[in-house]
């Protein structure tokens, strides 16, 4: 884009839901690297910008779009996105990349081919702590890893059917989220060893899961929650082969050494975070693909043990 390099990127949103409202928008507008020229979804469009109900109707009404971001749920994706790559748009989709690891490798590998910037978002990644963590666990020898990662799904996805049918990721939906912060803080590869799924009758995605494994010597283990009423919960605890420990908590927004709650430095937030690393990325004609937090969902899947429990419903 050597020609638009002076100018706003103009963006194409896709899946006008809860997190393009809440973060993305926002996110965009208040960026000087971007400008909302046309969004695409089934039934919902955003006041003031020209909006289609299929990426094929946007991509044909000619605004002379320079990348498109997707913010629909996993399932459908590569569909969703294959359009906008064969345009020769750069794309950034919001995580998970896709519902399977083999839609997420034929994305990347058309992206490559057809030479566009391609960018799997990881916004956990961009949250305040998380380079303090991964440079603390470079500097030692980390013994132990848990993650507590337990939320309410009625209060964070209110009537998100897709969540839990099969592809929508269930309780690894925000799971994934602690499992990106992992990948990107821990200088040795998360090997998973067991998994339980809880599965509610009559759905297709777990509602509760634990992990265990291990990250070179230390030992790793997670439990996830759709089911946490009150207090919230979205901790990763580590500790080192001296005792010493440290742990993100707040979803890495916040972080304590040794238990003492730490100093909070200026921060613009995640999702400003990612379209300034987008910006980056399209000017410059790279792509940022990390599908390590996705396998090891994939893992979770393949080796865990399937629990039938109790029916669910929002
Ligand atoms: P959502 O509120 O259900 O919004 C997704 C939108 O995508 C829908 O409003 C829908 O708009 C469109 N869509 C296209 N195909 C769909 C399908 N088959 N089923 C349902 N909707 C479909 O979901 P969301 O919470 O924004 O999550 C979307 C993605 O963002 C997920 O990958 C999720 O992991 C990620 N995310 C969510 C949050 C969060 O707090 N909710 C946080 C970070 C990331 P139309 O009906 O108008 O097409």
């Amino acid at each position: 884009m050597s020609e638009a390099s002076a100018r706003p990127i103009r963006l194409g949103l896709v899946g006008i839901g809860k997190i393009a409202r809440d973060q993305h928008i926002p996110a965009i507008n208040a960026s000087p690297d971007f400008e909302l020229a046309a969004t695409a979804s089934r039934s919902a469009s955003v006041d003031g910008v020209p909006g289609y109900r299929t990426i094929e109707e946007m991509l044909a009404a000619g605004h002379d779009l320079d990348a498109v971001s997707f913010c629909t749920p996993p399932v459908g994706r590569h569909d969703l996105v294959s359009p906008a790559i064969a345009a020769g748009l750069a794309v950034m989709i919001e995580k998970p990349p896709a519902a399977t690891l083999s839609e997420a490798r034929a994305m990347t590998r058309a992206a490559e081919i057809a030479g566009i910037p391609f960018y799997t978002s990881w916004h956990s990644r961009a949250a305040r702590h998380v380079e303090d963590a991964r440079s603390w666990c470079a500097e030692r020898q980390v013994s132990r890893i848990h993650v507590e990662w337990r939320e309410d799904i009625r209060q964070w996805h209110p009537g998100q059917e897709w969540i839990l049918e099969a592809g929508g990721f269930g309780v690894f939906d925000p799971g994934i989220n602690a499992l990106s912060i992992l990948t990107a803080i821990l200088p040795k590869s998360v090997v998973l060893s067991a998994a339980t799924l809880d599965v509610p009758r009559g759905r297709g995605a777990p509602i509760a899961a634990t992990l265990q494994g291990t990250s070179g010597d230390a030992a790793f283990s997670a439990d996830f929650d759709f089911l946490q009423t009150g207090e919230q919960t979205w901790s990763i605890h580590l500790e080192d082969a001296a005792g010493e420990t440290l742990s993100l908590i707040e979803g890495a927004g916040a972080m304590t050494l040794g238990g003492e709650r730490q100093p909070a430095s200026e921060d613009s937030g995640e999702y400003p975070h990612l379209y300034a690393h987008f910006a980056t990325l399209v000017r410059e004609g790279r792509s940022d693909v990390d599908l390590s937090p996705l396998e090891l969902v994939a893992d979770a899947f393949l080796l865990g043990e399937h629990r039938a429990t109790e029916p669910f419903s929002f």
